[in-house]
């Protein structure tokens, strides 16, 4: 029976609540995050604290910011996390994580079993502040960890493939069915690691600019490149950069967008 009331809890789904049940998935995603005494470890969407509470064991601090009230007043008073936990009640798509890591004076460690709802603009939010986080294990859907880890020349590779790419090296953990959370998501699902470079492999001018040719370029992914950026780059821009114009949206690779993002700087 796929019920929607777990420990007592209505599961909301407007805000993605899908709650892990399963011990040793649980236990693989902490054997996968390896929580060290004084870290910075930021938990999004605890919600009934199926990974809190483990990772919580290794630790003498952790802080979690939930949206949902109700679970957040839970966390507060749950006595096996007394005296360990900061709680956000707060919309982590809005959440300023440099602030976070200026009080904390250390990195951040970010970790959660998200909301596929926000995932995506979750994770571009994370992005801007990738300076500040040394790594993240998220859970997300299966097909987005496929897209996360796309190379050019197939279907899945699209805007998040590039800009996800350009930030962090990608690491797929496992892959998780729908039947190790209540209630069941319809898809299955795979947690990832993600770590932003230190050093990144390509250097872009001016991040808007990556933004704005990838979002152009996969937006109309079927034409050729010199009409899907035809208000960026003439066919002789292109060429001169030694693309070839009549390439597809999905045939760049990633040092190719950066390289056409530098043209425009
Ligand atoms: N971590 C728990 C687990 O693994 O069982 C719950 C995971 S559930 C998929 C997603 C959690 O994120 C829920 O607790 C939900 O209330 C919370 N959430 C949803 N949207 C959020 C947001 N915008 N900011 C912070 N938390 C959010």
């Amino acid at each position: 029976m796929n019920s929607r009331v777990h420990q007592g809890h209505f599961a909301r789904k407007r805000f993605g609540q899908n709650f892990l049940h399963d011990d040793y998935i649980i236990e693989s995603i902490v054997a996968a995050i390896q929580p060290q005494k004084d870290q910075a470890l930021v938990e999004i969407g605890p919600g009934l604290a199926a990974l809190t509470i483990p990772v919580s064991k290794h630790i003498d601090h952790l802080t979690v910011i939930e949206i949902d009230r109700d679970l957040a007043s839970r966390l507060i008073e749950n006595p096996l996390l007394s005296n360990k936990l900061t709680v956000i009640e707060q919309d982590a798509l809005t959440f300023n994580f440099h602030q976070l890591s200026d009080q904390l004076g250390k990195p951040l460690r970010i970790f959660g079993n998200l909301p596929y709802n926000i995932s995506t603009p979750l994770m571009f939010h994370l992005f801007e502040h990738q300076n500040i986080i040394t790594d993240m294990h998220f859970m997300l859907q299966k097909e987005v960890v496929t897209r996360l880890v796309a190379t050019p020349n197939s279907k899945n590779y699209g805007r998040l493939s590039v800009m996800a790419q350009y930030y962090c090296q990608i690491i797929p953990v496992l892959e998780v069915p729908p039947t190790s959370f209540k209630p069941a998501p319809k898809v299955d699902s795979a947690v990832v690691k993600l770590i932003p470079y230190k050093e990144k492999p390509y250097l872009v001018n001016d991040i808007k600019m990556l933004s704005r040719v990838t979002t152009e370029a996969f937006n109309q992914r079927r034409k050729t490149i010199h009409n899907s950026l035809s208000n960026l780059f003439t066919i002789e821009q292109l060429t001169e950069l030694n693309i070839d114009p009549n390439l597809r949206a999905e045939n760049l690779t990633v040092q190719q967008y950066c390289q056409l993002a530098n043209s425009w700087s």
